[in-house]
């Protein structure tokens, strides 16, 4: 692998600090290929159909390859999902779990349920993966297999160990079933080196992310780079949208 692309950047239409076209400046200058994609949500960024038609006219004109990021289990109902055949991907993450029918931020650290145990709880939230996966057509998992932080309400020191390999199996296979590519993300050291290596078993491709929103962030690919010398990965294993 002999050039690193990124296909995961926030911009100004949605909580990004620069604007699509000192994207391209920042990125050319780098010589780094690269798409934007910014969040298509209920809650913030590109929130309706005018909006997402503003970003998809934007994002033509100055030839940028569009991607957007959606919440996986929560897509807005104000959108016409017609109009998602004008992007070139669809990064779909997990930023809202369901636990027992309640919805949580996946940054909320405030649920707690005390007849469950550590394991109870990742076993719902990785029945809540599947679940989510399964019900839209992605082209990229974000930020794969983030810990909730409500989860350190069950273990104050948690850690990606409490994933068994069986567990990464039972997500990737539907992963692969999907044909999704599953992100190498800079901002969140994600997904762990033993799912990877899952991943790998299963010849599952990976994509490029420095889910850069501020400016310190925007060129960020050291997370892929270190993953890419060890183990050993080569354009083949990517999604590739060039
Ligand atoms: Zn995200
Ligand atoms: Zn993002």
């Amino acid at each position: 692998m002999n050039k690193l692309f990124d296909l995961h950047i926030h911009s100004t239409f949605s909580d990004g600090f620069y604007t699509p076209s000192e994207i391209q400046q920042l990125y050319n200058k780098h010589n780094i290929l690269f798409g934007i994609s910014d969040h298509l949500s209920r809650y913030m960024g590109i929130t309706d159909n005018e909006k997402l038609i503003k970003y998809i006219d934007t994002l033509d004109s100055l030839k940028i390859k569009k991607g957007i990021e959606i919440d996986l289990g929560y897509f807005p109902e104000k959108i016409e999902r017609e109009n998602l055949k004008y992007l070139d991907y669809i990064i779909g993450s997990i930023h809202i779990v369901k636990i027992d029918g309640n919805s949580f931020s996946l940054w909320d650290d405030s649920y707690y349920n005390q007849e469950y145990t550590i394991s109870d709880i990742k076993e719902k939230y990785i029945q809540f993966i599947i679940k989510v996966l399964r019900s839209f057509e992605i082209n990229i998992w974000g930020h794969p297999m983030m810990i909730p932080g409500f989860f350190y309400n069950y273990d104050t020191k948690i850690d990606h160990s409490i994933f068994s390999i069986s567990d990464y199996e039972r997500v990737l296979s539907v992963v692969k079933e999907k044909d999704i590519a599953i992100e190498l993300s800079s901002r969140y050291n994600l997904p762990p080196e033993d799912m990877i290596k899952v991943a790998l078993d299963l010849d599952l491709k990976f994509s490029i992310a420095s889910d850069a929103h501020s400016p310190s962030n925007y060129l960020d690919l050291s997370y892929a780079e270190y993953i890419i010398n060890k183990f050993d990965l080569k354009e083949k294993n990517f999604f590739n949208i060039f």
